[in-house]
């Protein structure tokens, strides 16, 4: 199959004049158009790319009783040239074929994902707007269509794209709350899937963090809570001196694309990266002997999200203000390869 192999239904007219770019809010307001992909008895049809509109479904599909859907979060970035740049798509599309395979989903077939997703983005290229912070955040997705309660997995499926014009956003100062009870993922769980369920159950312990003035959550591991693994929905690195600090990924922590390409840039860059578990017990001690310098979220949305203080066992902790932030020089030069205002030494701009 190729990209010939989608069929288009497009739109009589596009919504985009009625769109104010430059007001807009996180994931509100969708393209013209959405990808749809069925699958119905061991076989992937043939996907249609047709007008945005809500659709029909059986009140009995499984995804509503058992959850069983997945998500991918990617972006498309617009050049100086007006030519369309996804950032290392190949990525998320393994990841999600490793999260459809620990829900009991099908795998989607790469031309499917890859071919759906370019042909889409390639036919709404006017919701991309020009300029560093300006992008179109990619949502595929799958969930479980085929019908009845039985808890064993579906035999039917929906795989979809849907787009969404997004700003670079500042998420104000980020002060988060290490979990010393609530944990966002466990050794032999789906941690490390893009499963849907993992969000749900973060909403709870993060609604008490934000009613008690913290923005995120510095998820632990569950068995002891005493190593730190993600920050809200973001990978966490932490810079001691002059060495950031990540941990390894694993079943608990999701490989995020921001993360690794991060880790890769800032050693180009002959910034020291150490991979390894990182203590909670450490991070206090950095803090009271001024060795800690920076924590930071990694992740699609802003690449680098900087926390200003954390909060464990009931006593703030407030982080030095940098003057040369090597969060922010990251980001910087993360943001450059996919603007493509820097070579992409790398190869990673589609
Ligand atoms: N961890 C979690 C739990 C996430 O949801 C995300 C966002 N996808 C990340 C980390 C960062 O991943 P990425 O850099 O691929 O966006």
């Amino acid at each position: 199959m190729n990209e010939n192999d989608i069929t288009v239904n497009l739109a009589p007219g596009s919504k985009i004049d009625s769109v104010d770019f430059e007001n807009l809010t996180f994931g509100n307001v969708f393209t013209d158009h959405m990808l749809i992909c069925d699958y119905k008895n061991g076989v992937w049809e043939k996907p249609v790319i047709k007008p945005y509109e809500p659709f029909l479904i059986d009140p009995s599909a499984k995804v509503f009783h058992y959850g069983q859907a997945i998500f991918e979060g990617m972006k498309a970035y617009k050049d100086e040239n007006d030519d369309v740049w996804l950032f290392r798509p190949d990525q998320n599309y393994e990841r999600f074929n490793k999260s459809a395979t620990r829900l009991a989903m099908p795998e989607v077939p790469e031309n499917v994902f890859m071919g759906g997703l370019k042909k889409l983005v390639e036919i709404e290229k006017a919701w991309v707007k020009k300029g560093k912070g300006n992008s179109l955040y990619i949502r595929p997705f799958m969930i479980a269509t085929g019908p009845g309660v039985l808890a064993a997995p579906a035999l039917f499926y929906r795989f979809m794209i849907i787009l969404s014009p997004a700003k670079s956003y500042y998420s104000g100062e980020v002060k988060v709350l290490i979990a010393e009870h609530f944990s966002r993922a466990a050794n032999g769980g789906i941690g490390a899937a893009k499963a849907a369920g993992n969000y749900s159950a973060q909403f709870y312990p993060t609604k008490l963090a934000n009613e008690q003035g913290y923005q995120q959550i510095i998820w632990t591991d569950d068995a002891t809570h005493t190593k730190l693994e993600e920050a809200g929905t973001m990978n966490v690195f932490f810079r001691i001196n002059d060495t950031l600090y990540t941990a390894p990924t694993s079943e608990r922590i999701l490989d995020g694309v921001t993360r690794k390409s991060l880790i890769d840039v800032a050693k180009r860059e002959g910034i020291n990266v150490e991979v390894r578990p990182v203590l909670v017990s450490e991070l206090v001690e950095a803090t009271e002997n001024g060795t800690l310098q920076e924590v930071f979220g990694a992740g699609t949305a802003a690449v680098v999200n900087p926390i200003v203080g954390f909060s464990y066992k009931e006593k703030y902790y407030e982080l030095p203000k940098q003057e040369n932030s090597v969060a922010l020089f990251l980001k910087e030069k993360l943001n450059n390869i996919q603007y493509k205002l820097a070579e992409d030494t790398f190869g990673w701009t589609v």
